[in-house]
């Protein structure tokens, strides 16, 4: 394998051993690569041709390994829709952090690759489908410039799944900058000692904010830091429509980046009521709630910090809640500052906000898609309907040209700027299920122009205008299952 150039220098292993747990391979029958990643095994500083050897299959499967690989389940717990649970990689092995001649650091996870000794109740497998899914969407999301674990390949397994109906199975390769969540400390938090939660707190802060050790209080400091990395991480959801569908806990990173895609999609209308996912009846992650959700599951890592922050509980509390109450004012200042670039408006005013939330109200009333619209105002092109005929939105749009016409930048550089802002094409539900369905049956070349198409979201060929029409009939409610 030393041809495929990895350099795996696994870090994870010097933290206390409660921490994860090793894990015997587990074989699958027949290992076909469906999907490689040629750009990211580029970036990675992997040799494409290697990675399509019968070593590197087998490496993708689980079926072999190089020598300086890990065999690791990661320990962890979380609130699942507000209760506590232990959890852990219950179908995922961590293989390695993949270090690259830039020194940036990855962890390599494949996920779907069996039985772990924390598995609970589950076959630790995953089916093509998912797999898939989690694959188009996180590159499309990496395209759109959102901070996100990446897929490096996807192999079919030769063996069956039971999901109801017998599927067919897959594993996904996985590159993060870490897999460390706000969960991890939960765990570290309720199940260990003292000291190993110290552990994985140095550990954590010299992984992803190495500035931050010389602070006075270095893990208030790493609490203000995750805080602001997720307000950054969840104001670009909400301003590219993005709805996770699952916030666990134990689906939150502390490196800020977008982990599990699961049962997640972006929204069509604009409705912040939005939920996908068939397990969120109550709409607890729906796509207003977002950001109150991560507020809720920062609260919960405060929790986990408060022995370190101060040794007098009160104290430790005090100085918690004064970081964690800054949340609110972060999120909204990222979020105002992304809704802004999708206006054009480079110079803050004090009329920005309310301009903003007009639009979204108009957009709300007429239930019009949120992609689109923001790209027919950038390409300064409105289709013909309801809402750019009414007169509610040519007042509006006359407010909006008058503060363009004000700003130092003229007019065509702040629509250019809005086009390099406001996605032409988005992850739409029925592409993504109609490449997976293709893929399903065999038939790859779907999901390889789906995947061409969204690595470029903000330029849209002539061809292919069908990538950016929403579904046909709008208002039939999509919905994703949590379908692992
Ligand atoms: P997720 O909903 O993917 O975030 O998973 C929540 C938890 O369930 C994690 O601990 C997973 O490892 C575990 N899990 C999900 N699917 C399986 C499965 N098929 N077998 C074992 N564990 C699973
Ligand atoms: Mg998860």
């Amino acid at each position: 394998m030393s041809g495929n150039r990895w350099n795996f220098d696994n870090s994870y292993l010097q933290l206390p051993s409660v921490f994860y747990s090793t894990v015997t391979l587990n074989k699958v029958k027949n290992p076909r690569l469906v999907i490689l990643n040629e750009a990211l095994a580029k970036r990675l500083n992997l040799n494409i041709e290697d990675l399509k050897t019968s070593a590197a299959i087998a490496m993708f499967a689980g079926n072999e390994l190089p020598e300086e690989a890990a065999r690791i389940a990661q320990a962890y717990a979380g609130h699942q829709f507000g209760h506590f649970t232990m959890l852990g990689d219950g179908r995922a092995l961590l293989i390695g952090e993949h270090v690259t001649p830039h020194n940036e650091r990855v962890d390599i996870q494949l996920k779907g690759s069996g039985r772990t000794p924390f598995s609970r109740g589950g076959d630790g497998r995953a089916a093509l489908g998912p797999m898939l899914r989690e694959y188009i969407i996180s590159e499309a999301m990496y395209a759109l410039g959102i901070p996100t674990t990446r897929s490096l390949a996807v192999v079919t397994t030769g063996e069956e799944v039971y999901r109801q109906k017998a599927l067919q199975g897959a594993i996904l390769t996985r590159v993060a900058s870490s897999h460390i969540r706000v969960g991890t400390f939960q765990y570290g938090a309720r199940f260990t000692e003292l000291e190993d939660l110290k552990a994985l707190a140095d550990y954590t802060i010299l992984r992803h904010y190495p500035h931050v050790t010389d602070k006075e209080n270095p893990y208030l400091s790493l609490l203000e830091e995750v805080i602001k990395a997720q307000a950054k991480l969840i104001a670009s959801w909400q301003s590219i429509g993005f709805i996770h569908g699952v916030m666990n806990t134990d689906n939150m990173t502390i490196s800020g980046e977008t982990i599990d895609y699961g049962p997640c999609a972006f929204m069509d209308v604009y409705d912040p009521d939005t939920v996908f996912s068939s397990i969120d009846s109550a709409g607890r992650y729906a796509y207003g709630n977002q950001p109150s959700i991560a507020g809720w599951n920062l609260a919960r890592f405060a929790e986990c910090l408060l022995p370190l922050i101060h040794e007098d509980a009160d104290s430790a509390i005090e100085e918690a809640e004064k970081v964690l109450q800054q949340f609110r004012g972060y999120f909204m200042d990222y979020f105002y500052e992304g809704m802004r670039r999708k206006l054009g408006l480079v110079e803050e005013e004090d009329m920005d906000r309310e301009l903003i939330q007009e639009l979204l109200s108009l957009m709300e009333q007429y239930r019009v898609d949120y992609t689109n619209t923001f790209r027919a105002l950038a390409d300064n092109q409105y289709p013909c309907a309801p809402l750019f005929q009414s007169t509610e939105f040519q007042k509006w749009e006359k407010r909006w040209k008058a503060r363009l016409a004000s700003q130092s930048i003229s007019v065509e550089a702040a629509l250019k700027l809005m086009q390099e802002t406001n996605p032409a094409v988005i992850p739409r539900n029925h592409r993504v299920e109609e490449a997976i369905e293709a893929a399903q049956r065999g038939d790859f070349k779907v999901i390889h122009e789906l995947l061409r198409v969204l690595s470029t979201p903000f330029s849209l060929g002539e061809g292919d205008v069908k990538y950016a029409e929403p579904m046909e009939d709008g208002d039939r409610p999509y919905q994703t299952y949590c379908g692992t």
